[in-house]
C-alpha cells in the first residue's frame, strides 16, 4: 500500500473551466491607472478592455517574477548583458511566462 504524498492542491478556478482573471490585474495599471482588481480601460476611461494593458502585464511580471533570461530578482528591471534597457518597463519574454506560471500553476 502506497501512501503517496498529496500533490499541490489545484486551484478550483482552473478546473471549473471558468477563466481566472489575468494575474496582472492584481496591481494598479501604470498605463490607464486602473485600480488593483479592476479591468483596464481605454485611456479616456470610457471603455473597459478584456485584456490588461501590455504595460500592466510587464509591470506585474517585473514585480512578481525572477527573470529567467537576465536573472534579476522580483522588483528589478530587466537588463541586456548588464546594460539597462532603454525602455525601463519592458521585460524579457520569458519573464512574462514565469509570472503567469506562478499565478496559474499548470
Ligand atoms: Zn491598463
Ligand atoms: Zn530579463
Amino acid at each position: 500500500m502506497t501512501d503517496r504524498p498529496r500533490s499541490a492542491p489545484m486551484p478550483a478556478a482552473l478546473r471549473t473551466g471558468r477563466p481566472a482573471p489575468h494575474p496582472a490585474r492584481s496591481i494598479r495599471c501604470p498605463h490607464c491607472a486602473a485600480a488593483p482588481g479592476a479591468r483596464c480601460t481605454t485611456v479616456s476611461g470610457r471603455h473597459t478592455k478584456t485584456a490588461p494593458c501590455p504595460a500592466r502585464i510587464a509591470a506585474h511580471a517585473q514585480q512578481t517574477a525572477v527573470c529567467p533570461t537576465c536573472q534579476v530578482a522580483p522588483g528589478t528591471p530587466c537588463h541586456d548583458d548588464g546594460i539597462q534597457r532603454p525602455d525601463n518597463s519592458s521585460v524579457h519574454n520569458r519573464r512574462y511566462e514565469e509570472a503567469e506560471e506562478m499565478a496559474w500553476p499548470a
